[in-house]
């Protein structure tokens, strides 16, 4: 049976006996794999919108997946955390009015029969493979996929919204406070979110037929 993920994460150092500023003469590359479990459904998702602290600058490294993208968040994120925040919700640096993503996955609105994620080619939002595969399994779903700017106050008359990234699964989120205020999103029988979940998970752990060739068997 399928129970989650292997996590396989690179990493590059200087690791000469040099204090210099300047490239590395030499470098030490280590890969390390983790076992990361089930999330879903696990937490309830309660996001709060950062409106001061942007995550990621156009020209910056937010649409990639680099160490600088973790550090900057972590003082907005232990700051929601001691709240009884979830994870934080990051806005464009530009103009502070449009939704990015959260600290270390993507986010989907749904709103009638369109699920729209926010578009990455200003580089600062990392175009994760899950919200790729989330993508492509909701247009054969017969969804109108949007990639485009997402307004904050789409958020409060979304019929769902979740997240999507390789530790994370796909997660619907339960609220999220913007300005004080707080939205509730309610559980519905049948939601989108859970029927893409069912999908992705199926041809992950193999009792959905691969018609893509998303997966690959290890010997
Ligand atoms: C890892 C990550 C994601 C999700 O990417 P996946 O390829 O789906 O795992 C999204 N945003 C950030 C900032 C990330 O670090």
């Amino acid at each position: 049976m399928w129970k989650g993920s292997l996590y396989v994460r690179p990493l590059l150092i200087g690791s000469e006996a040099r204090l210099g500023l300047g490239p590395a003469p030499e470098y030490t590359f280590l890969l390390y794999a983790s076992p990361v479990g089930l999330s879903y459904h696990k937490n309830l998702i309660n996001l709060v919108v950062e409106d001061k602290v942007p995550r990621a600058t156009p020209g910056g490294t937010g649409g990639i997946k680099s160490v600088s993208n973790y550090s900057p968040v972590f003082k907005v994120l232990a700051e929601a955390k001691a709240k009884g925040f979830s994870d934080v919700l990051f806005l464009d640096a530009a103009t502070g009015k449009n939704i990015e993503e959260v600290s270390s996955c993507n986010i989907f609105v749904v709103k009638g029969n369109v699920v729209s994620t926010p578009a990455t080619h200003d580089g600062t939002i990392l175009a994760g493979i899950t919200r790729k595969s989330v993508m492509e399994i909701a247009a054969d779903l017969g969804y109108q996929v949007e990639e485009r700017v997402i307004p904050v106050d789409d958020l409060l008359e979304a019929d769902e919204v979740f997240c999507t990234g390789t530790a994370v699964g796909l997660n619907p989120v339960n609220s999220i406070t913007y300005q004080g205020k707080r939205t509730k999103y309610k559980p519905r029988e049948e939601s989108v979110s859970q029927k893409l979940h069912k999908i992705l998970t199926g041809i992950q752990a193999g009792s959905i037929k691969d018609k893509k060739g998303w997966t690959v068997i290890i010997d």
